[in-house]
């Protein structure tokens, strides 16, 4: 990025100025998950931070993502909670007292949906407090609680189809996901997934203990899974650790929230706006969107394909560019400072001379190049 000018407005006015007339698109869990997933990507970071409908912006630009649940994805997973959920939750009921190795003798189901959409967010609020505060029937399971996160100065509103289990004034996330298990695997990627997301709500469930003056730590790091196992219906739970992806939607929620040096090195009459028409579809030429894309910072990895409405947009952006961040995150990493997979090929080869602090890595090429070499003859 060069000849920027640096803007005088503030990080708020500026995060506005990038939206333009598009209007705000609210996070979800899903979309708060995927920051996990990315971190490093200054491109993300702005476009969350400014609540642009990313979706929308792949659509137009010609690189729709690949998201979205099929219809029989979508009735197989609510058959499947329903399931876990019949009868006042007694089969997830049975599941916790296994898992959690705890002594479950009765429970007191709230059903958070039951109560009208706007007295939800206090509704839950209510149960919480004194749940955390060993009220007398203050419940053990809460269904569709609605949660709230802090996210670049605005408040999202969450709507889990998750249970918060608490016994004894201690809380867990559990999380149905129709994806099966399979002698005992799952597909990694689900499971990352779904552990990004319930990290989501774990945060979100602390947020709100320590908004009401309790201890955060009250909510577990461990996340309760639920998932089909094997080819039947029948569910079984794991416990699955999600700190790591706590301490990553942390900093990521962290930098969001300070986006005012990411917004310092962009140009001021920057904008990603879409200029919706009157019926709500995009009016700007897509090369000039692309343009305003490519002034930004990008960290396109493999993953972003399962993350990212963006992902084919920046996959193709680093093809052009031969980037070495197409390997994927452990090569780039490793490459630390190659930024292309032909410079990478020429510090092998020799054929390139490395610039300074490229030394110890163009060394390692060689030798790798030498050994391969031995190898093919
Ligand atoms: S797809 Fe693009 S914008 Fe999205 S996280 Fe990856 S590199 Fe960043």
């Amino acid at each position: 990025m060069s000849g920027l000018k640096r803007s005088t407005s503030g990080p708020g006015e500026r995060l506005a100025a990038l939206r333009g007339t598009t209007p705000q698109s609210p996070h979800d869990a899903r979309a708060i998950a995927a920051l996990a997933a990315n971190p490093g990507c200054a491109r993300r970071a702005l476009l969350d931070g400014a609540g642009i409908d990313k979706d929308a912006a792949a659509r137009h630009l010609g690189f729709p993502a690949p998201f979205g649940q099929s219809p029989f994805a979508i009735t197989r997973g609510n058959a499947f909670e329903s399931l876990v959920k019949a009868d006042g939750c007694a089969e997830l009921l049975r599941m916790l007292r296994e898992v959690l190795g705890l002594p479950i003798a009765e429970v007191a189901y709230h059903d958070v949906e039951n109560v009208g959409a706007h007295l939800r967010h206090a509704h839950t609020r209510a149960l919480i407090d004194r749940a955390a505060a060993g009220a007398p029937g203050a419940g053990t399971l809460y269904d569709h609680p609605l949660l709230s996160l802090e996210i670049a100065g605005s408040t999202a509103y969450l709507e889990p189809d998750v249970v918060a289990f608490q016994l004894g004034g201690r809380f867990h996330i559990v999380e149905i996901k129709s994806f099966a298990v399979i002698d005992g695997q799952a597909d990694p990627s689900a499971v990352a997934a779904a552990a990004r997301q319930a990290a989501v709500y774990v945060l979100a469930l602390r947020a709100l203990l320590e908004e009401l003056g309790h201890d955060p730590l009250k909510v577990s790091h461990d996340v309760v899974l639920v998932c089909p196992e094997n080819f039947a219906n029948r569910p079984v739970a794991t416990l699955v650790d999600v700190r790591r992806q706590l301490a990553v939607l942390r900093r990521q929620l962290t930098r969001m929230t300070a986006l005012d040096r990411l917004l310092d090195d962009l140009p001021e009459d920057l904008t990603f706006d879409l200029a919706p028409g009157e019926d709500g579809l995009p009016t700007r030429p897509p090369a000039e969107l692309a343009d305003a894309l490519r002034r930004t910072d990008a960290r396109y990895a493999p993953d972003c394909l399962s993350a990212c409405d963006l992902c084919f947009f920046c996959r193709d952006e680093a093809r052009q560019e031969g980037a070495s961040d197409l390997l994927g995150r452990q090569v780039r990493d490793e490459l630390g400072g190659v930024a292309s997979v032909e410079e990478a090929l020429g510090l092998a080869d020799g054929t390139r001379h490395p610039a300074e602090g490229q030394e110890e890595i163009a060394r390692l090429l060689r030798n790798a190049e030498r050994l391969r070499k031995e190898c093919l003859a």
